[in-house]
């Protein structure tokens, strides 16, 4: 009876397993292939692309490589007025530079880099005049029952990054700028200086800084002492108290703009057209420094040569009758590496409503393993699949189960992770606006953010797998007669 039982179910469970292969999806996965995802990533991830740094000539040559092969796979350019055959979302993008900035002591006055350096985006009306106020480290207990409204709030910091959370509070408790001292001695200071003069500004959406303060300055400990008029030994050791002082200051701001674009290619549905899936990848990457060239060829060329194959794939499709009910935007965005600025910019200016976008697939580095699967690279993460449709979730197992075989790793998806992955890429701007959404991810490695994230280090059979769960979970999603039923 038992044993009856037993294989009685295991038919069953053959057929249910069984029944769901659809033949015409497998068809059109099998045309992603590794050759064609060599092809690509040996253009996006090549050093002519010179690392693809928003803004930057690699970014357009990304772009145009990206835009041409949309356009030889008949994909239509969706955006209205553009004059690049309508792939071209344009991303209007701000750089704040540091212009005439100074500080004035008593005994005169100190251009930025000269013993002070400026961090943030914040313009001055004019020269201003502000009381200093002391507070320690700057830690939550420095900071409490100080007033320090309205005034420079000078700290010691004696951790590298400390001054973040002092930061913080100095703007919640409305001082008007931070006064940070985190050098042991001058010379120690020059390496500061060193680093943020050859930084490049920030690049934001708006071309106003919306910070609520005038952010902060780092101070050169003999400048401090110069403005303060006593040692910071005497400080620190609370030998001395602080004497009454103030700080003259003047920020100017030069602010250029820097063109960017995200990269659209449309595939209309059928029946279902007006509603849509995005499926996204970040195009852009660091740009190089000095001799470096920061190539990304997993963060995120492996998302970008993907979203390629598998619009091949859907045209395939749609080419020999098959294709899908609901269209589907493919889009490559830029300045993901500077605060999804691409995706933030499409989520605010759609080219379809957001309303009628059924979900978001968000590809972020698929092509290597990382430390923890070494022994199983057959795996991927995903994260966020079922935060807004659990239904998505049961979809997404479903497909792998039937198709690909990977082992899911949901490490990310715990609300808790302190890794915060959910938020951070492009996804979120979908998921923020309540469309379901899945981020597939293999984890950082070695080479995460260095130079020697190249192309000879993709694992290709696995980047091929991956993008084929990508595809597999994109057909059912366009095909479905009901668009997917949200949590409550
Ligand atoms: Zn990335």
């Amino acid at each position: 009876m038992k044993k009856l039982f037993l294989s009685a179910f295991l038919f069953i469970a053959f057929i249910s397993v069984h029944a769901q292969v659809d033949v015409d999806a497998q068809k059109f996965a099998n045309t992603i292939t590794e050759a064609d995802l060599t092809k690509h990533l040996s253009v996006i991830a090549s050093d002519a692309m010179q690392g693809r740094e928003t803004g930057e000539v690699g970014q357009k040559m990304a772009a145009a490589y990206i835009a041409e092969q949309f356009k030889m796979l008949g994909l239509v350019g969706p955006v209205k007025g553009d004059d690049n055959n309508g792939f071209y979302q344009k991303v209007p993008l701000y750089v704040s530079e540091p212009g005439n900035i100074y500080v004035t002591t008593q005994k005169g006055t100190h251009k930025n880099f000269d013993g002070l350096v400026y961090f943030g985006s914040t313009e001055t009306p004019g020269e201003v005049n502000k009381e200093i106020v002391f507070a320690g480290t700057g830690s939550a207990q420095d900071f409490e029952n100080l007033d320090v409204k309205d005034k420079a709030v000078l700290i010691l910091s004696e951790s590298t990054w400390g001054w973040r959370s002092a930061a913080r509070t100095a703007k919640e408790k409305n001082a008007s700028i931070l006064l940070v001292v985190n050098s042991s001695s001058d010379a120690d200071f020059e390496s500061l200086v060193e680093r943020y003069s050859s930084s490049k500004g920030r690049l934001s959406l708006e071309r106003e800084s919306s910070d609520s303060n005038d952010g902060l300055f780092f101070l050169s400990p003999s400048l401090a002492e110069e403005m303060l008029g006593m040692k910071i030994e005497e400080l620190k050791t609370g030998k001395k108290k602080i004497k009454p002082a103030k700080i003259s200051y003047k920020i100017g701001i030069n602010v250029r703009e820097v063109p960017s674009e995200n990269v659209l290619g449309y595939l209309e549905g059928s029946d279902l057209k007006d509603e849509l899936i995005v499926i996204t990848a970040h195009y852009d990457h660091l740009g190089k420094k000095g001799d470096d060239i920061y190539n990304g060829a997993d963060d995120d060329g492996s998302g970008t040569v993907s979203i390629l194959e598998i619009a091949q794939a859907f045209v395939d499709a749609k080419n020999a009758g098959k294709g899908p009910r609901r269209s589907i935007l493919f889009m490559t965005v830029t300045g993901e590496e500077k605060g999804l600025l691409g995706s933030k910019y499409y989520s605010d200016h759609p080219i379809f409503p957001l309303e009628n976008t059924v979900a978001n697939l968000n590809i972020d580095m698929i092509g290597r393993v990382d430390p923890k699967h070494e022994d199983n690279p057959n795996y991927v993460y995903l994260v966020g699949a079922d935060r807004i449709s659990k239904q998505l979730n049961d979809i997404s197992e479903k497909t792998n189960d039937t198709y690909t075989k990977l082992t899911i790793d949901y490490t990310y998806n715990d609300e808790n992770h302190p890794e915060r992955i959910y938020y951070r890429s492009d996804h979120w701007n979908f998921a923020k606006h309540n469309i379901p959404v899945i981020f597939y991810f293999n984890g950082t490695h070695a080479d995460y953010h260095q130079p020697t994230d190249t192309i000879e280090k993709i694992n290709f059979g696995l980047l091929r797998t991956r993008a084929q769960l990508v595809f597999y979970t994109a057909w059912t999603l366009v095909n479905m007669d009901h668009r997917l039923i949200l949590n409550d």
